[in-house]
């Protein structure tokens, strides 16, 4: 049996957040057949979670990471850093939901964002890598506005921990105008997710994890008791492969028709002078996610790299999981807007950077996980919240490899599968008329 992989993975723009890290350790490119106990393919948050989980549960075994990219220059390394803990309405229908549903994926994201916090302590990660810093739903609107005191209201319902802000408080936080309210909830932690990836692979490096970079999986191939995982210059094989590629699994010719390819949008200013810093006033890092869903994630750093904001909007259906690199221009205005809007007081200031990156939903919400052939699993489909559900699936995927049992690997089980998409052309239509309203709809959270 082989499988062959048929598309390798490409995102538009710059990885803007690694850029802004200046030189990496260099990850060697797998160029010698070897064998191991386990490859995992991918090293974003899923393939990383999956790698340092194997070296817990079986600190003697092999494990060989395939990474196509470089380490931090795929989605992992490209989004806007919020690892959230309490579910917000992209991938949830968490407001219909049961009481028990609502609880146990909260407490299925915390359990990723405590194994990323005992990474980043065992990895002695800098603050800005991973900050338990909370976040806040921040409203612009009248819309944003009421569905803030209706995820207030559902945050007290489940007893959760949270603070509605005026418009004062939220001008004193970021220095705008622009907001109305906003709903502080301490769970979520803000990764520099290029630092944060960069440091989780170098930690596993020390631990003797074997990470290739720029080594793309092309085929997949089993004989008796093995995988043959071959890339253009070696063949790893091992006893277990774990896919950790999200969307792209289906160009390994699994969940077809079953998944939902999405790119993201984020740009990134150049460093602020001292002079537009106290011009804008507030503190120095914030991290607003927007009231509507379809609306844009804000956020103020001042890490390596300087002080700089960093906005992210729009959404495009690309089933083929691939966009051009011209799609970033037709985005980039929108981003222009959303930021003068927001900070008058900086119009003068330009976007340095802008990009995409891919990430995968499915109708149902439903991960694309398990095991999909004899030992062969899947860590994929991460929905909405890729930072969160990725380390969670990759840290499960190597328990179902090693015959763990935990509650938590029993309700990943549990989920259903993703569900059939409708045939083309009318999924497209659908979808692209379905982002396109939500995102007028969103109205000033855009
Ligand atoms: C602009 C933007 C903003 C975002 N903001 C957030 C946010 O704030 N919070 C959040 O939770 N999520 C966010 N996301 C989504 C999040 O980044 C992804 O869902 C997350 O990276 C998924 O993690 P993963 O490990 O499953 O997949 P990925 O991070 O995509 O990692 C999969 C890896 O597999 C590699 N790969 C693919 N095919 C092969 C192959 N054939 N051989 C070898 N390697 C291969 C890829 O190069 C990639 O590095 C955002 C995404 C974008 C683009």
């Amino acid at each position: 049996m082989t499988i062959a992989v048929n598309k390798m993975p490409t995102d538009p723009g710059p990885a803007a957040w690694n850029a802004l890290l200046g030189p990496a350790k260099d990850f060697p490119l797998a160029e010698h057949a070897q064998t191991a106990d386990f490859v995992i393919v991918g090293a974003g948050f899923a393939g990383l979670a999956a790698a340092r989980r194997l070296r817990q549960l079986q600190p003697g075994a092999t494990i060989v990471v395939l990474e196509a990219r470089k380490i931090a220059e795929g989605p992992a390394g490209r989004n806007s850093g919020f690892m959230i803990d309490i579910p917000h309405k992209l991938d949830s229908r968490d407001y219909a939901d049961s009481r028990d549903a609502d609880l146990l994926r909260i407490s299925m994201n915390r359990e990723a964002i405590q194994f990323s916090q005992t990474a980043a302590a065992e990895f002695d990660m800098a603050q800005e890598a991973f900050d338990k810093s909370g976040k806040i739903n921040a409203a612009a609107g009248s819309t944003g506005v009421a569905n803030n005191q209706n995820y207030a209201e559902h945050l007290s319902n489940l007893g959760e921990t949270h603070e509605l802000l005026d418009a004062a408080a939220m001008r004193d936080i970021c220095g705008s105008n622009y907001y109305q309210s906003g709903l502080f909830s301490p769970g979520t932690a803000t990764i520099q997710p290029a630092l944060f990836i960069r440091s989780l692979a170098a930690g596993l490096d020390q631990q003797g994890v074997q990470i290739y970079q720029s080594s793309p999986v092309t085929s997949l191939s089993r004989s008796r008791d093995s995988w043959h995982v071959e890339t253009p210059k070696a063949v790893i094989s091992a006893g277990k492969v774990i896919l950790a590629v999200n969307g792209h699994i289906e160009s390994f010719g699994f969940f077809k028709r079953q998944l939902m390819h999405i790119y993201l949008y984020a740009s990134i200013t150049r460093a602020l002078t001292e002079a537009e810093i106290t011009a804008l006033g507030g503190h120095r890092n914030w991290a607003f996610t927007p009231a509507d869903p379809l609306g844009t994630t804000v956020r103020k750093i001042s890490g390596t790299g300087g002080h700089r904001i960093l906005v992210r909007n729009r959404f495009t259906w690309a089933p083929g999981r691939s966009v051009s690199e011209q799609k970033i221009k037709s985005i980039a205005p929108v981003h222009d807007r959303s930021f003068q809007t927001r900070f008058p007081q900086l119009q003068h200031v330009q976007m340095e950077h802008q990009w995409g990156g891919l990430l995968c939903l499915s109708r149902n919400s439903a991960p694309a996980f398990g095991e999909i052939d004899t030992n062969l699993y899947s860590a994929c489909c991460q929905n909405g919240l890729g930072t969160v559900m990725g380390t969670l699936s990759g840290k499960l995927a190597a328990e179902l490899a090693t015959d763990q049992n935990s509650k938590t690997l029993k309700a990943m089980l549990d989920q259903p599968q993703p569900s059939i998409l409708p045939p083309e052309p009318f999924a497209s239509i659908g979808a692209n008329v379905f982002m396109r309203w939500s995102e007028f709809r969103a109205g000033r959270e855009l």
